[in-house]
């Protein structure tokens, strides 16, 4: 019988319903309490986990196989020094399916040109229609769980995408580059940019005045990534002067946007609220027991978090 810990209160009511089945579905026999009910933390097995949780200290936890994460983006817990366990963090297909949405139906928008219809106050009769996919260049900054299962969905719409990582790719049907000429290079030629890359030191201010004046003119940026991986200031000013087109962005430095941000008025920004793709319970709980079961089984766990890569 094993010992879980679900060590994010937050999150307990909707995985009370659907983790004890997928651990059955498993066959794997497991009592599962939580910070309300803690057993003594030299015997817990697993903690399932999000950084929200209030638990920061995971020094007790000496028998513990596993950290899994709830949560794709790992930055506010890779750090934490008193994590000397393994951490998984979260690819859970229904989030994957999630964020593909976003970012389509985000890119359909500006690709199409729909705001100039939904919003026609002076009844303008404008018959000009948009360039066919094929001849929209779109560029998908990150290429992993997330960032290549979107440029697949978009290439799937004939988009012209290309993508750009930290390491090398050689994947077939998709241009790709890395490293920072690589970066200046698909910026250049890219009219969307979507940014799907983790935060982490190197991806900071990923796109700085600099690479914003590299994109063309009226380029259009799509944010579900993370806030800091734009420079708020200099994109402001890039909107101002045309330079971006528009800038569509679910992520950001301080959550939720303060009420006085710049972002929330200025006419070439969209705000979403954090929203472009949630763990799903029921998907992700198989997700969760199949680590423990590989964890039990002896096998190499799933998503493992590189610390000294950050993500
Ligand atoms: P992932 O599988 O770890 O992929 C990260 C990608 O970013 C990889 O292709 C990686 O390159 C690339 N990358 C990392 N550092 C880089 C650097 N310095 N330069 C260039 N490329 C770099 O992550 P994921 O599951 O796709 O998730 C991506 C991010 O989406 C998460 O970290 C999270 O912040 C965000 N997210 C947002 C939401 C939301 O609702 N808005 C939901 C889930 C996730 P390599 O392939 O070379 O390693």
């Amino acid at each position: 019988m094993l010992t879980l810990l679900f060590a994010s209160p937050a999150n307990w009511d909707e995985y009370r319903e659907v983790l004890p089945g997928a651990l059955e579905a498993a066959g794997i026999r497991a009592q599962i309490f939580t910070l309300e009910n803690q057993p003594a933390p030299d015997q817990v097995d697993y903690l399932i986990y999000a950084p929200s949780s209030p638990l920061q200290d995971f020094t007790p936890f000496t028998r513990a196989k596993a950290v899994l994460s709830l949560w794709a983006g790992v930055e506010r817990i890779v750090g934490n020094t008193t994590l000397t366990q393994p951490l998984c963090r979260m690819v859970d297909p229904w989030l994957t399916e999630g964020m593909v949405e976003w970012v389509v139906g985000h890119t359909l928008r500006h690709h199409l040109g729909m705001d100039r219809h939904i919003v026609n106050p002076d009844h303008v009769w404008d018959p000009a229609s948009p360039p066919l996919a094929r001849d929209r260049r779109v560029a998908v900054l990150g290429l992993g769980a997330l960032g290549l299962a979107c440029a697949r969905a978009l290439q799937g719409l004939n988009f012209a995408v290309s993508g750009w990582s930290r390491t090398a790719k050689d994947i077939a049907g998709l241009p790709t580059a890395h490293g920072a000429d690589g970066l200046r290079a698909t910026l250049a030629a890219a009219e969307i940019v979507i940014l799907l890359l983790p935060k982490t030191p190197e991806t900071e201010n990923t796109l700085d005045a600099a690479a914003l004046a590299a994109m063309p003119k009226g380029a259009v940026i799509l944010n579900p990534g993370r806030g800091a991986l734009i420079d708020d200031a200099a994109l402001l000013a890039a909107l101002d002067a045309g330079q971006i087109g528009h800038a569509t962005l679910d992520v950001f430095r301080v959550e939720p946007l303060p009420k006085d941000h710049p972002f929330w008025s200025h006419p070439g920004v969209t705000v979403t609220p954090h929203i472009a793709a949630d763990t799903r319970p029921a998907s992700a709980a198989r997700v969760l027991v199949e680590n423990i079961r590989r964890g039990e089984a002896g096998e190499p766990l799933l998503n493992l978090v590189d610390r000294a890569r950050g993500y």
